[in-house]
């Protein structure tokens, strides 16, 4: 239940959070949606996902229905955000696009549900960070696309079951697991994004730097998706800043040697590894005997915030295998010990059995 939010209210996130056509989604300026693929053939990788949504999406338009509730989950920069896009676009729907942390107050929330238009898509990013509150706001909008109000004070206090057009929400999250249960029930279809596959990469490296005409070789593109850590947004950001370097410093043109040289001089290695990864693990090996560790340790010790090394810094990490998750803490495998070489203490190397 909540309070009967104010128009004012209402009209000022409205402003905050407009109403997003498809095909301008480049809601703000910034070079990642400017590049944001806005169709399934543009959208490289995660066939599978892509062949379950095509079924879905034809299944709603025949049957003249909204799609189910869909919550995507997965590091982040895999294209949570941008397959969002492409599904409303594909429905020929509206977007709206919100984060968890923006609606903090059940007036926020509820501005954005009474806004909606039938069959439009509501974009959650970070679901797993909604309140109480919200959640609980939610729950009958999702299902039964109502929302039930409170109006008046205790006593004179009246319950208004307010009918919602019919909604799809797609919830995104790096963390499924901190989605309450009740939440994660809710979404017809749960899906998980993988990491990309080096040619994957080397494909969105292509289309970028077509997008940002740049020019780059099978070579280059493959060296910068090498070291894009199997994310596209690394991929895209990388494929800019090296650009930089090869009107800068060489003929223009991005070949394997201008990739390699230019991510050397960014200090990113050839597992992608940048210099917050690499003393992440030395921090581990130096301080802690190879772990195991607390997150909360490392975090400290780095002067970086928790969320950013288990949101960012440790998924390709645990991916790649140079770091693994115990009870106890993290504790970087013998392959961090070769990617960074260092020779294993021997306590370490038989508790690994090598
Ligand atoms: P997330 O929401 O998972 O954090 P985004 O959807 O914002 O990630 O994607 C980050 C960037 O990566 C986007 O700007 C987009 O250009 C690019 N990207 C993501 N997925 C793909 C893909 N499958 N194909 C091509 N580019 C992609």
């Amino acid at each position: 239940m909540a309070i009967i939010s104010d128009d004012e209210g209402i009209r000022k996130r409205e402003k905050k959070n407009p109403i997003i056509k498809p095909e301008n989604i480049e809601y703000d300026n910034t070079f990642e949606n400017s590049i944001r693929p806005k169709d399934f053939d543009s959208y490289i990788g995660q066939s599978a996902l892509k062949e379950t949504l095509k079924i879905t999406l034809e299944a709603a338009k025949k049957r003249g229905k909204p799609l189910d509730h869909l919550l995507f989950y997965g590091p982040p920069g895999l294209g949570k955000t941008t397959i969002a896009g492409v599904i409303a676009s594909q429905m020929g729907v509206e977007i709206r696009i919100t984060s968890a942390p923006a609606l903090e107050r059940p007036r926020d929330i509820i501005g954005i549900l009474m806004s909606l238009k039938g069959g439009e898509i509501l974009f959650i990013d970070e679901i797993h960070r909604l309140n109480k509150v919200a959640e609980e706001i939610l729950y009958p909008a999702m299902e039964d696309f109502t929302l039930d109000m409170t109006t008046g004070k205790s006593q004179t206090a009246k319950t208004l079951r307010v009918p919602l057009p019919k909604f799809t929400l797609i919830g995104a999250t790096t963390k499924a697991g901190e989605l309450s249960s009740p939440l994660r029930d809710r979404f017809g279809m749960i899906h998980r994004l993988e990491f990309y596959t080096k040619e994957e990469l080397t494909k969105v490296v292509q289309r970028t730097a077509k997008i940002l005409e740049v020019e780059v070789t099978e070579g280059g593109a493959q060296a910068i998706a090498m070291r894009s850590r199997g994310t596209p947004r690394i991929a895209n950001r990388l494929v800019k800043r090296v650009s930089d370097f090869a009107i800068v410093k060489y003929d223009g043109v991005i070949d394997e040697k201008v990739a390699n040289e230019s991510l050397d001089i960014l200090k990113i290695d050839k597992f992608g590894l940048d210099t917050t990864d690499r003393a992440l693990l030395n921090l581990i090996i130096d301080k802690y005997d190879g772990g195991p560790v607390g997150v909360e340790t490392i975090a400290a010790a780095l002067s970086e915030d928790v969320r950013t090394i288990e949101d960012v810094c440790e998924p390709y990490l645990l991916q790649a295998g140079f770091l693994q998750r115990t009870p106890r803490g993290r504790k970087v495998s013998p392959e961090g010990y070769r990617h960074l070489g260092i020779k294993m203490p021997s306590m370490q190397t038989s508790l690994f059995g090598e």
